[in-house]
């Protein structure tokens, strides 16, 4: 049991949730509400990232199990209880480098692909489209002509301004803020002067189609990098565009690592006598299974088939298994007719007989609907809520008529 599930909730997912599932629950997130995309969620954005930085280290997992956020406040992160800035837990997830380089370098871009489980087995090619920063041709990215750029005449090239708020006889705040003359850049073109191309921008808005290859065996959160594609900035190495790839669910296969998973139903008398049965495969091919004959095939069973799994990676003609599990469809009327069944049983495991003596007493079985049932226990457990006290009941009561 933990303590309090805040942490869980946030990034939604249960408190057994694997590292797996807070990985991939914590790229959807992120990604959803990065300031880049979502810049009025920038609360949530931080929620998000304190949550995963808690839940992915096992340290500090176990002290929010045992004793929730109080505990992690209490000092047992290191530097007091502090967490770290959301952008930097973003940037070592996504492969952002090192703090140093990123002072040289401009920001990564992170976007989303969404691809189907049939690209990531056949392989693919898929064209996206971005809008980014290019330093201005033009102006050569000085934003005017040269020598036009002064440093900004209101906050003098510092980029902030200082105000002084009297707040009291002898009291005074001092509020700082982003210059609004030259949005903090600290330096101003005269209209006259300024680029017509980037209206002093320095840079401009572009499209860039990108190529994204999907390797054949890519997986679900796997990231493709484009090196320099990001924003430019004058005098800055631009950043790297980061595609992750999210798999769409697939409506037969399941994947597994390098496994497939599909269920198979089989009806009684396949199971029973054997059957064969057709599979397309994800790069449209017909495979068939066939059965032993005289093998029973029990609900539930799982079987396999070698290397028709997902491609690996790099190594693509080795594939994981395709992993069948069989769910056997019993007669749907519920019935069989009466004068074949002696003949059925001969072919069964004999049956074990059960003593009946005269003393017992005779009972009737009648059926049960699940559904139904369980709409009828929850409101009884809601009507002794209510009444606050009461015998409970437990399991399913029968109706005797
Ligand atoms: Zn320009
Ligand atoms: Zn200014």
């Amino acid at each position: 049991m933990v303590k309090e599930t805040t942490y869980y909730d946030i990034l939604g997912v249960q408190p057994s949730a694997s590292t797996e599932e807070l990985k991939k629950s914590y790229r959807k997130l992120a990604l959803k509400y990065h300031p880049d995309k979502n810049p009025n969620e920038g609360e949530k954005f931080k929620q998000i990232s304190q949550a995963y930085e808690v839940l992915s280290d096992p340290k500090k997992r176990e002290l929010y199990d045992q004793g929730g956020e109080q505990a992690i406040k209490e000092g047992g992160m290191s530097g007091g209880g502090g967490f770290s800035s959301p952008m930097d837990i973003f940037d070592m997830f996504f492969g952002g480098g090192s703090r140093a380089q990123r002072e040289r370098k401009g920001k990564n871009m992170v976007h989303q692909l969404t691809v189907s489980l049939e690209e990531m087995y056949n392989g693919a090619t898929r064209k996206l489209a971005l809008q980014k920063n290019v330093v201005c041709n033009k102006c050569d990215g000085r934003g005017g002509k040269e020598g036009a750029v002064k440093p900004c005449g209101v906050c003098r090239g510092t980029g902030m301004q200082v105000r002084i708020q009297q707040l009291g006889p002898g009291m005074v705040q001092q509020i700082q803020s982003v210059c609004h003359e030259c949005q903090g850049r600290g330096e101003q073109i005269d209209a006259r002067d300024r680029c017509k191309q980037c209206q002093g921008r320095k840079v401009v808005r572009e499209k860039k189609v990108l190529e994204v290859h999907i390797d054949k065996g890519m997986k679900d959160g796997q990231k493709i990098q484009f090196g320099g594609e990001g924003d430019q900035e004058p005098g800055l190495e631009p950043g790297d565009v980061i595609i992750v790839l999210e798999q769409k669910e697939h409506p037969v296969f399941h994947r597994q690592g390098q496994d497939l998973i599909r269920e198979m139903e089989i009806e009684l008398v396949e199971a029973l006598c054997g059957f064969q049965r057709p599979i397309s495969t994800l790069d449209d091919r017909v495979i068939v299974i066939t059965s032993h004959p005289g093998e029973v095939i029990k609900h539930g069973e799982v079987k396999c088939i070698l290397n028709e799994g997902m491609p690996i990676l790099r190594n693509p003609f080795e594939k994981g298994r395709l992993i069948i599990q069989f769910k056997v469809v019993f007669p749907p009327s519920g019935f069989l007719p009466i004068h074949g069944l002696a003949q059925l049983e001969a072919l069964l495991p004999p049956r074990q007989e059960a003593l009946i003596t005269g003393d017992m007493e005779e009972a009737m079985l009648i059926d049960i609907d699940p559904v139904s049932e369980e709409r009828r226990y929850k409101n009884e457990a809601y009507q002794e809520e209510e009444e606050g006290h009461g015998p409970r009941r437990s399991g399913v009561q029968c109706q005797s008529s």
